[in-house]
């Protein structure tokens, strides 16, 4: 038989290759969907020919060579939002296609050789699995680090909102409970089990770490989403007036946009010939009340379409309508759903998305308001929803003693 990673060396392009259009392809590994083949073959080379090095030496000693190229993988992964069984799931396919690949000559071996080759293959796929492990937890644990240190700052902010409003606390501590009871339990969990030698199981720790990360993250989201609501009320919040190109905001928001609708499987259109060439107003502030009305829209929506339609409405006003096909809000739902915290109950068939907070639309009324506006919804269950912002075409600068006395 011949030496078998002379021949994986021939093939390790053909296999990488293969490895890349698998992953790609298989249902299991959901966190390739918005990833190109470039993103997905990135390291996966290196990690095959670290393979290869290692198999040419036969030593138990040259299985250290694959360390870096497997940790390398293993963070490029964490970075890319795969889950720790779609990182099993990965290497699984590349040790069948590896075994594929090599099928016809191990064959033409004895049987102590080709048991001999297919351990030796197992064992440095199992170390490359392993280090990718390492680096993916390492990775996620830094990410929780600096979770922790920005909880701790944003802590420091919510005190003082504590202190200045009592009004929406009690549901913001409720808000709060969910996720924090959450995140405290899993940490604990995952100490525990680390410090259990028994307990060595890398993916269940890693996906504990996951779930205390997208606790934490909601939780951020809440409390920032919070502050930002106590600035305005706090009268803080200041606006910073430019001439403002109405359709490049609107290609912006339509090119963060469109991997969210596509995802849904939701056409995202743009009726936008008419929008006004220029206005004066707060770039910023515009953009983030449209991302809001076109996320909601996306998030609301299962099947159908989402529409953004622009146009000059009087001699000095201009309107921009975000239109839906989604599950709509019911009449007793509309009546406060730009209050803080209100999310429409008649509605719902399903539960809110796991990033509800009842703050985002509370949050576009403010801003329309400080930019001079007035913000409208009409919506049907079951047909879908549209809110239409009119705006100035020029917001005027009494808008510094307006974000002040704001109420
Ligand atoms: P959330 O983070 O809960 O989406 P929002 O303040 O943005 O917070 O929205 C408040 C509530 O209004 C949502 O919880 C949802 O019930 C309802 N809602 C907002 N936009 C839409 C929409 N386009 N279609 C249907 N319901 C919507």
């Amino acid at each position: 038989m011949q030496d078998f990673s002379h021949l994986l060396s021939e093939k390790v392009d053909a296999i990488a290759q293969q490895w890349v259009e698998a992953v790609a392809q298989d249902q299991q590994i959901k966190s390739t969907k918005n990833l190109s083949k470039t993103a997905i073959r990135d390291h996966v080379p290196h990690v095959l020919t670290a393979l290869v090095t290692v198999l040419a030496h036969t030593q138990a000693s040259d299985i250290k060579t694959i360390v870096e190229a497997s940790l390398e993988h293993g963070l490029l992964r964490a970075e890319q939002g795969f889950n720790p069984t779609e990182v099993v799931r990965e290497y699984h396919l590349l040790r069948t296609i590896i075994f594929a690949n090599l099928r016809t000559e191990l064959l033409q071996g004895t049987v102590e050789e080709v048991l001999r080759s297919m351990s030796l293959i197992d064992t440095v796929v199992d170390e490359a699995i392993a280090q990718c492990f390492q680096s993916y937890v390492k990775e996620r644990l830094q990410e929780l680090e600096q979770l922790q240190n920005q909880l701790t700052l944003t802590v420091e902010e919510l005190r003082r909102l504590v202190r200045s409003s009592q009004e929406n606390l009690n549901i913001l501590a409720h808000e709060l409970k969910t996720p924090l009871t959450s995140i405290i339990g899993y940490s604990e969990l995952f100490i525990r089990q680390q410090r259990s030698s028994e307990l060595k199981d890398n993916v269940t720790s890693v996906e504990h770490i996951e779930r205390v990360l997208r606790s934490g993250r909601q939780l951020l989201h809440i409390i920032n989403d919070a502050l930002e609501l106590s600035r305005y009320e706090a009268g803080r919040m200041q606006l910073h007036l430019a001439i403002t190109n109405v359709r490049s905001i609107i290609d912006t928001i339509v090119e963060t946009m469109q991997p969210l609708a596509d995802k849904q499987g939701l056409k995202l259109l743009l009726d936008c010939e008419d929008a006004p060439m220029q206005v004066l107003t707060d770039p910023l502030r515009l953009q983030q009340i449209l991302t809001n009305l076109v996320n909601n829209a996306i998030r609301y929506t299962q099947i159908g379409c989402v529409t953004i339609e622009c146009h000059a409405f009087t001699s000095n006003q201009w309107a921009i309508a975000v239109t839906d096909t989604g599950i709509g809000i019911a009449p007793e739902d509309q009546e406060r759903i730009f209050e803080p915290f209100a999310r429409a109950e008649c509605s719902t068939i399903k539960p809110h998305p796991p990033d509800s907070t009842g703050l985002g639309l509370a949050i576009v009324a403010r801003m329309v308001k400080l930019l001079q506006g007035e913000i409208s919804l009409t919506s049907q269950l079951g047909v879908g929803s549209t809110f239409t912002v009119i705006l100035p075409l020029e917001v005027t600068t009494e808008v510094e003693v307006m974000a002040t006395t704001f109420q």
